[in-house]
């Protein structure tokens, strides 16, 4: 292999070493990859196959923080996406005889316009963001879209 020959002179280079993957978040075997002088700089991940900067082993060898970090995130989205969605029915409401656009990215927007997008359904304009981009509030979440831009006045 190329890799090999390259870096034949570091000679812990293709050597295994126990490091911190960043990937899985926890300490696993790791191959060399290379050196930094005498230390050690890119590692690869044995269990993911990833290649990253050496982080030195953390002592944190079962993922049950991750699992547990990830759990409260899902719970965070999970509100999000309610006070999203009541906002939504809100606007929804008080834009009920606002005109239904339909969305392309060349689309002329303002604040309030109430949008049908293809893939997202029904949203309404909460945001302009200059020069190209609209914030817009779907049923179930918030997204960024492209389009042509505010109109001259
Ligand atoms: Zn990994």
């Amino acid at each position: 292999m190329a890799r090999s020959s390259a870096n034949g002179a570091s000679s812990n280079v293709a050597k295994e070493t126990l490091a911190y993957c960043t990937s899985c978040k926890m300490d696993l075997n790791h191959v060399v990859v290379a050196m930094k002088g005498d230390r050690i700089a890119k590692v690869q991940c044995l269990t993911c196959k990833k290649e990253h900067v050496y982080k030195t082993p953390k002592g944190v060898t079962e993922p049950t923080k991750a699992k547990a970090t990830r759990k409260k995130k899902e719970s965070a989205a999970e509100a999000t996406a309610t006070s999203i969605e009541a906002e939504w029915e809100k606007l929804m409401a008080s834009h009920r005889d606002a005109p239904m656009k339909s969305y392309t990215t060349k689309g002329v927007f303002v604040l309030g316009d109430k949008i049908k997008h293809p893939t997202f359904g029904e949203g309404i304009v909460g945001r302009l963001i200059y020069p190209n981009k609209i914030e817009v509030i779907f049923r179930t979440d918030l997204k960024i879209l492209i389009y042509g831009g505010q109109p001259q006045q």
